[in-house]
């Protein structure tokens, strides 16, 4: 396999240095995150006063290889749009590190130990690496900065993938992480490095020492990976710093755009120039700092009359990502509704209520007030929702019989983005709007299939929109057929990704089974055969959501948040008792006409 082309050979730009190792003048930058070269403060210290840099990127077999199990192409924990778009964005990391005299060194295998073998082999003295707040790089942070402080190796991990560090809102918020956007934004401030030019570019960096016995290869191809000759469409978006940027400068030069950007105005539906950026999956590896994507948006904000602001201005939804990364870092098990200790937030209200305070003893208070400030502080509300693998199956597969949903859906697969807009469609359908199935198997899903996923940003969306926390007006519902057609009266958007729906009249495209069979049958799409009935009724199904989620939402008040499982289990019966059997009973029917 191409993947592991050993460099028995040096490599145009590896020289052979043999006192390397005594010198200790060689440095590691590990790249992970952060795959770009402009505001890269862990590459520019790494190759200070360094005589020899390895940049190092590991592939992590579970994150890359082919999983024949999962439910598509891809490995255990991406599907392979993500890994193609990685892999792009490592070429041409690549590229631009050989301008500069450098070189990409690809390793493969568990990262700790990659790591661990190489600092070992190539004798460095400093290791850099951007800081990450995912609980999964935290943890391989701490293995591997216990092997570097007992070997005496110096590491250097700044905070360059987001604007702020969250650990630093964290503290000036006495150890809780914000609850609200606009508590958020009053405890960020400015960013401090707002003031000074960030470093754009570099001019050279020190050649890549010997990489003795590593076993290092190029960047593979998707075929080097094991995948073979796979067909499937692709997105649209291709990986790395260089697109980013070039993307980048497409948005911020319409300065008249960018002024007027306001969020949640924009057309969802929009996918030949899509409403908004399409920069999330740059800033979700890196190829793009969020850091100079915001000093853009204040250069042309300083040379507009007048423009938006946060939240709903582009410069806004920089913030939303980094009120999401704040609350994540500051939340355990944030990806999760149970052991979630986040409940806990109605035990610390009501010992904080006035009154309860004045009857209770100082030292009692402090102990219950010092105990109240550990607690991670998001409430999130314990929901009993349904367990249905057919219903997931065809929300995932794009077959719940209602287009707009469904062309969502084939937008994720085919390309793995989506306007923000279309993402809150499909999420609300899957949980409070439609199917009460829990947001964590939607979450999943999104995990698996986004360009962009990125873990604080997806789950922080799948709580809101969920309303299992930041909003609670389950009431409010996003209706499968007219929110789409509200912006796309003809139906272009469902006819380009639901192909099976082009001739369809535009009176019917929302609702196909509302057609007469004469109109089906000149559309060549008849529903129940080319394209699925509902597999559930809207009207019906976002009551039953509304009353489901009343009752939990007053059994939650009811106990502060402290449901057990056993409370879950009793109300999850209590309301299938009260369930409306219609929709059941219909849902039943069309299944059997479905198999006849
Ligand atoms: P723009 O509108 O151009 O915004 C610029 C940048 O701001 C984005 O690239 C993104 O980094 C950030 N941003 C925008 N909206 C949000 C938001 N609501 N929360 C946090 N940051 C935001 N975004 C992801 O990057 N990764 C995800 O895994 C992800 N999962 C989501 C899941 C659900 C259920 C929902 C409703 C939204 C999710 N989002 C996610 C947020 C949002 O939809 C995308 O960031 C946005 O659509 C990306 O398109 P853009 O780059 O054109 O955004």
């Amino acid at each position: 396999m191409q993947l592991l082309l050993c460099l028995s050979k040096p490599a145009q730009h590896v020289k052979k240095n043999p006192l390397m190792a005594a010198s200790g003048s060689g440095s590691i930058m590990w790249f992970r995150k952060g795959l770009r070269i402009h505001d890269n403060p862990a590459l520019e210290y790494a190759s200070k006063g360094s005589d020899f840099l390895y940049p190092v990127f590991v592939i992590d077999p579970h994150y890359m290889e082919p999983d024949p199990k999962a439910f598509s192409p891809g490995s255990r924990l991406a599907g392979l749009n993500r890994i193609r778009f990685l892999l792009e964005s490592l070429k041409d990391l690549d590229t631009s590190l050989k301008k500069l005299g450098s070189r990409l060194l690809i390793s493969k295998g568990e990262p700790d130990k990659v790591l661990i073998q190489c600092l070992k082999e190539w004798g460095v003295k400093k290791l850099c690496f951007e800081h990450d707040t995912e609980p999964y790089y935290q943890a391989l942070d701490i293995k591997v900065k216990e092997y570097t402080s007992a070997a005496g190796i110096e590491v250097f991990s700044p905070v360059s993938h987001t604007l702020f560090n969250p650990a630093d809102i964290i503290q000036r918020n006495g150890g809780k992480p914000p609850l609200t956007y606009q508590s958020f934004l009053k405890l960020a401030g400015q960013p401090s490095w707002l003031s000074s030019p960030l470093l754009t570019s570099i001019s050279s960096l020190p050649p890549v020492g010997d990489v003795g016995s590593c076993e290092i290869s190029e960047v593979p191809t998707i075929k080097d990976l094991g995948y073979g000759d796979i067909e499937q469409e692709w997105t649209p978006f291709r990986g790395g710093e260089s697109e980013a940027l070039k993307r980048l400068k497409e948005s911020v030069s319409d300065k008249k755009w960018v002024a007027n950007f306001e969020k949640p105005k924009g057309n969802p539906s929009l996918f030949v120039k899509p409403a908004t950026t399409v920069l999330s999956p740059y800033l979700k590896f890196g190829c793009l700092s969020s850091r100079y994507f915001y000093q853009c948006l204040q250069d042309v904000y300083k040379n507009v009359q007048k423009h938006t602001s946060p939240p709903v201005s582009l410069a806004g939804q920089l913030l939303w990502r980094d009120f999401f990364y704040t609350v994540a870092f500051g939340t355990p098990n944030f990806d999760r509704m149970k052991g979630n200790k986040l409940c806990k937030q109605g035990a610390r209200s009501f010992f904080f209520k006035k009154g309860y305070r004045s009857l209770i003893s100082s030292s009692f208070h402090n102990i219950i007030q010092d105990f109240a400030l550990r607690m991670p502080s998001l409430n999130v509300v314990m929901i009993p929702w349904n367990d249905d693998d057919e219903l997931l199956a065809a929300w995932r597969e794009a077959r719940t019989g209602y287009p707009w949903i469904d062309a969502i859906m084939v937008q994720l697969r085919t390309w793995g983005w989506m306007h923000h807009l279309a993402r809150h469609s499909v999420a609300c359908f899957l949980t409070r709007g439609d199917m009460f199935l829990h947001w964590e198997r939607g979450r999943d899903v999104f995990e698996r299939l986004l360009i962009d996923s990125d873990w604080a940003i997806n789950n922080g969306n799948w709580l809101w929109l969920s309303c299992s926390s930041f909003f609670y007006q389950y009431n409010r519902i996003y209706s499968p057929i007219s929110f789409g057609k509200k912006y796309d009266p003809n139906g272009n958007y469902i006819r380009h990704f639901l192909p099976v729906l082009k001739d369809m009249p535009k009176e019917y495209i929302y609702e196909p089974w509302t057609a007469p069979s004469g109109i089906q049958r000149k559309a060549k799409c008849i529903v129940g055969r080319d394209y699925p009935k509902p597999v559930v009724y809207h009207d019906s199904a976002s009551k039953e959501c509304k009353r489901k989620l009343a009752e939990a939402y007053a059994l939650n008040q009811k106990l502060n948040g402290q449901l057990s499982q056993e409370d879950l289990d009793n109300l999850r019966r209590k309301l299938a008792q009260d369930e409306d059997p219609e929709p059941k009973i219909r849902r039943q029917r069309r299944k059997v006409g479905h198999l006849t």
